[in-house]
């Protein structure tokens, strides 16, 4: 302003044209001042300090408007003996040992335990039974065990399955219905009295304050003696005005606002008194229970429980433990039960979940060692001998891409050596994974071994024996095919030329795994879709007679962390590359009732020389669950849709015979379009197929989905894959989504894992799933490779973990309840 404009000049210049940052309504109130401003040399004295503190009192104002609000900082709330800090003692001050309030008042949460736990005397173990816990009586003790806990092991593994989030410290402002929190709050008024309409119900009503706001909380007491004029008289009692009150529950919405549902509530000796109650402001565990089993029985038991762990010792070693930033397994087993807050919470579930993959991968990894201490025959060509492989490539229509070759190589280095090779071989369907595994038994062959060949379902293992006929006589090695449906008399000769050698390769089902089937020098064993076989079956096979190379192969990508947990004894080769010349397949959604545009790409298609599948999820109707049936929709294709095509049927309950005629008039063009379930899923190999529909898509699983659609595509034509789902489901196609993306096998998988769990991916039941209470395959997987890890050097450096004691024998537990959970299986 200075000399060269007085500052009323200023003001009223400002004003009529205030700065941009500032919002006109904010502004408005000030402008006619601005008004006033250019006559200030004009006013009287008093007139222009009114005008003064009329423009402090507006810029106050503006001020005040535009400054950012600032959150209210959370309240704190003083936690006695915080279970995650270092107790240094257990005995009588164990949290939930200090409630002074009498055992009969409502508001205490926690009755003190019965007994003072930690009596030096009689040391707790995991194999303590829980009947002969302090703490715990009889009655506990036998409702624990209708939940299968009888042990103190027992008790401490039942994690709790969520917790309620009363750590959730907020001002009363803050408070989101639906949410648990913790307030700390002033009385204003308290009122306790019985309903009018209900004489036995009591109720109490809180009115709180905090610099935030107000809420209201009430809590219901029914029962007569909580209607006793002298009951209410304690009740109110113990809220005066004024008084400090930490109260933690689920926020409800009400008319009022939020409000608290049947909170808990204790009375603070002062603002910053610590709490008590060893609920209020702490995670509490939510525990699975039963029938006649209360949540505060259970919390109890394992309260009880919990300050004897301190004097268990960790069964990893310290210096290892140190190393990867893990809490001592005491600690984390107090910390998932009664954690400090969420860091101690996330702490103590990464140790837990570390030992859950730790154990995994020490059994996975003493398993490939035993496995690799046995002798195989070294399948080493004899010198001068036959190059079947060789000849194989002459006669093959197509080079092997690079990636086969690879793999191809990674096979013949395990095949050599005297100890039996357990390789995985994945590769995407059409990947070109037959050729190889064909060229590997031909490495057997050539060393003068027999082989065999392993599918799933008969018609894979006919398709495989097909090719392999067509391929090997030229090479003048002699094939059979073995499955469930071989005539008793053709199935006398194929055993007896296997046995006395004459039969090189036996191609076929898990027949093979029967007892009888028994060959003179069984050199290699292939698996293909080997996870449509458990791991139980893989390893019966390997146990049979002397031992062979194995390979296993599949086409359904499995996430790393799967493969590694099912299959971490296996080495892994992949095929990550396609051959070439195939255009990828086209992926669409349709809503189920849009069918008709499905038909007329099929029929484009189909007049364009192609053909379509056309895939159902059932064989016959389900009322429950409204399917449409393969056969009745093959009628409604061939007699109305399609008439002037012909279309064939393939489904499980077709005799193999049925099956391989369905297959073969579709193969050789008599039949433009197949009406499958999902038998093709696996290996049927149509060059000519380019259209797939899939009706009630939302109904597979991805991968299976991935699988599916890899039937078409595998000729150079365009190819397309209509996934027709109901269309009701967001989640259901969002789900579908994933695979319009990509087709990329792998994220489809990670999907699939994610969305729906190990067990749909990998397809089967028992598939040799390991039980993991805590780990999960999607999340954890870094914890995972470092599990394995530290595994692998340890099975390295001590096999029989001689100097782990404390990992033998939970490796040996765990062995233990796995072989009992079998045998209840
Ligand atoms: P999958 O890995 O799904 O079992 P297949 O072994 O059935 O795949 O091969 C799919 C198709 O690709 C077959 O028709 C096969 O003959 C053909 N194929 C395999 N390898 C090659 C290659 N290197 N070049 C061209 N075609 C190939
Ligand atoms: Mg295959």
């Amino acid at each position: 302003m200075g000399r060269h404009e007085s500052f009323a000049a200023f003001v009223a210049r400002t004003l009529a044209a205030p700065p941009a940052e500032l919002s006109p309504e904010a502004v408005r109130p000030l402008v006619p001042l601005g008004e006033a401003f250019r006559r200030y040399g004009q006013e009287s004295l008093a007139r222009r300090q009114h005008l003064v503190r009329q423009l402090r009192q507006g810029l106050h104002q503006l001020r005040v408007q535009s400054r950012p609000v600032l959150p209210v900082a959370p309240p704190r709330l003083r936690l006695l003996h915080p279970p995650g800090g270092a107790r240094s003692t257990g005995g009588p001050s164990a949290p939930g040992a200090v409630s002074s309030r009498p055992a009969s008042s409502p508001y205490a949460s926690v009755s003190p335990p019965a007994a003072a736990p930690a009596r030096s005397s009689a040391p707790l173990l995991a194999a303590t039974p829980l009947a002969e816990v302090p703490g715990i009586g009889p009655r506990t003790a036998s409702q624990l065990a209708a939940l299968g806990l009888l042990l103190v092991g027992d008790l401490i593994a039942h994690y709790p399955r969520d917790y309620l989030d009363y750590a959730n410290l907020v001002r009363i402002a803050a408070l989101v219905p639906g949410q648990t929190a913790t307030v700390v709050a002033t009385v204003r008024r308290c009122h306790a009295f019985s309903s009018s309409r209900n004489p036995n119900l009591a109720i109490l009503e809180l009115q709180l304050q905090d610099s935030t706001g107000r809420l209201r909380v009430s809590r219901f007491f029914a029962g007569r003696r909580f209607s006793s004029p002298a009951w209410l008289k304690v009740q109110q009692r113990q809220f005066p005005p004024g008084t400090t009150v930490a109260v933690s529950g689920l926020v409800k919405e009400s008319p009022h606002g939020p409000t608290f549902a049947d909170p808990l509530i204790e009375v603070l000796e002062s603002a910053g008194a610590p709490v008590r109650s060893p609920m209020i402001g702490r995670l509490v565990p939510v525990y699975g229970l039963t029938e006649g089993l209360r949540a505060e029985t259970l919390r109890r038991a394992v309260q009880a429980v919990l300050p004897h762990l301190e004097r268990w010792s960790d069964p990893v070693p310290e210096g290892l433990r140190q190393e990867l930033g893990l809490l001592t397994r005491q600690n984390a087993l107090r910390g998932i039960h009664q954690p400090a807050d969420q860091a101690d919470l996330q702490a103590s579930r990464r140790r837990l979940v570390f030992d859950e993959f730790l154990l995994l991968q020490l059994g996975l990894a003493q398993r490939r060692q035993q496995h690799r201490q046995r002798a195989a025959p070294a399948l080493e060509p004899p010198a001068g001998g036959s190059d079947l492989v060789g000849q194989l490539r002459s006669i093959l229509p197509f080079p092997f891409t690079g990636a086969q070759d690879r793999v191809l190589a990674e096979i013949r280095h395990d095949l050599v050596r005297p100890q039996p090779m357990a390789r995985l071989l994945q590769g995407d369907v059409g990947s070109g994974k037959t050729v190889v595994a064909l060229a590997a038994l031909l490495c057997a062959i050539e060393a003068g071994c027999q082989g065999a060949l392993m599918a799933p379902t008969e018609v894979l293992a006919e398709q495989h024996f097909a090719k392999l006929a067509h391929w090997l006589p030229q090479l003048h090695v002699n094939v059979g095919l073995l499955t469930g449906s071989t005539p008793a008399r053709r199935r006398r000769e194929l055993l007896q030329d296997l046995i006395n050698g004459q039969l090189q390769i036996l191609v076929g089902t898990h027949a093979l795994l029967e007892d009888p089937v028994q060959f003179a020098r069984l050199g290699l064993v292939v698996v293909d879709e080997q996870h449509r076989f458990g791991v139980r079956q893989r390893n019966r096979l390997l146990a049979k007679g002397l031992q062979p190379h194995l390979l296993t192969m599949t086409a359904t990508p499995i996430p790393r962390t799967l493969a590694l947990s099912v299959h971490g004894d296996l080495d892994v080769s992949q095929i990550d590359e396609l051959p070439p010349g195939r255009t990828p397949i086209r992926t669409h959604l349709l809503r189920a009732s849009d069918r008709q545009q499905a038909w007329d790409l099929v029929r484009e298609q189909v007049d364009l020389g192609q053909r379509a599948y056309v895939v159902l999820p059932l064989v016959e109707e389900s009322e429950k669950l409204d399917l449409r049936s393969a056969v009745e929709v093959h009628r409604h294709l061939a007699d109305e849709v399609f008439s002037d095509f012909t279309v064939g049927l393939l489904h499980g309950r077709l005799s193999s015979e049925a099956k391989q005629a369905a297959i073969g008039a579709f193969a050789r063009g008599e039949s433009q379009v197949l009406v499958s379930t999902t038998v093709v899923e696996v290996g049927v190999d149509v060059p000519e197929a380019s259209v797939m529909v899939i009706e009630h898509a939302e109904r597979f699983g991805l991968a299976q989905l991935h699988q599916l659609r890899g039937r078409v595509g595998r000729g150079a034509a365009a190819s397309h894959c209509l996934l027709l789902h109901g269309g009701n489901n967001a989640e259901a196609r969002q789900r579908l989504e994933v695979l319009v993306r990509s087709t990329d096998g792998f994220e489809i998988a990670e999907m699939d894992l994610r969305l729906r769990g190990p067990g749909q991916v990998l397809g089967t039941r028992q598939s040799g799933l390991p039980d993991l209470a805590l780990a999960s395959l999607s999340d954890d997987g870094d914890l995972l490779e470092q599990a394995r890890a530290v595994a692998q050097d340890l099975v390295a450096s001590d096999p029989a973990l001689e100097r782990h004691p404390g990992l033998r024998q939970a490796l040996r537990d765990q062995r233990q309840r796995q072989v009992e959970a079998a045998r209840l299986n």
